[in-house]
């Protein structure tokens, strides 16, 4: 159920997005899960009903399956510290294992990402062509095995 995928990096567009949504979002938080396109983080989907506050952000995981492919979150901080608070930890321990803080002023400098038990871990932007049809019949976040 957990398939533990060894990510490899984000690409480039799609930390530009988590970016951009961060910087939209100000001076509210941004969140969301992040899934991969087979190794490399590649999309962000956002929460419905996700909660957020000058001071705080809570997903609402009873609205999402996180079965779906996800690998762990994104949330922007509206402050420029990209460090976690306590209840970042909390959340991270419980909800998957690479987690992306996005500080002001949201720039490729200011975001850090930080593994299930909270300690910073490097991940590599890169520059790769996502497929366009890569959500097309052969969805990746399609459960697997029911067939
Ligand atoms: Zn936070």
């Amino acid at each position: 159920m957990t398939r533990r995928t060894e990510i490899r990096g984000i690409a480039r567009d799609t930390l530009h997005f988590i970016l951009e949504a961060s910087r939209s979002s100000h001076p509210l938080e941004f969140i969301g899960l992040l899934r991969p396109y087979e190794d490399v983080i590649a999309e962000v989907l956002l929460i419905p009903g996700s909660e957020a506050s000058d001071h705080s952000a809570t997903l609402r995981f009873d609205m999402v399956p996180l079965t779906a492919g996800a690998v762990g979150t994104v949330h922007s901080h509206p402050s420029p510290t990209p460090l976690p608070s306590q209840e970042d930890l909390f959340f991270f321990s419980r909800h998957g294992h690479l987690h992306i803080i996005a500080a002001y002023p949201y720039t490729e400098a200011s975001w850090r990402c930080y593994d299930g038990a909270g300690h910073e871990r490097a991940l590599a932007v890169l520059d790769i062509e996502l497929p366009d049809d890569y959500l097309g019949d052969d969805d990746p976040w399609a459960e697997e095995g029911e067939a």
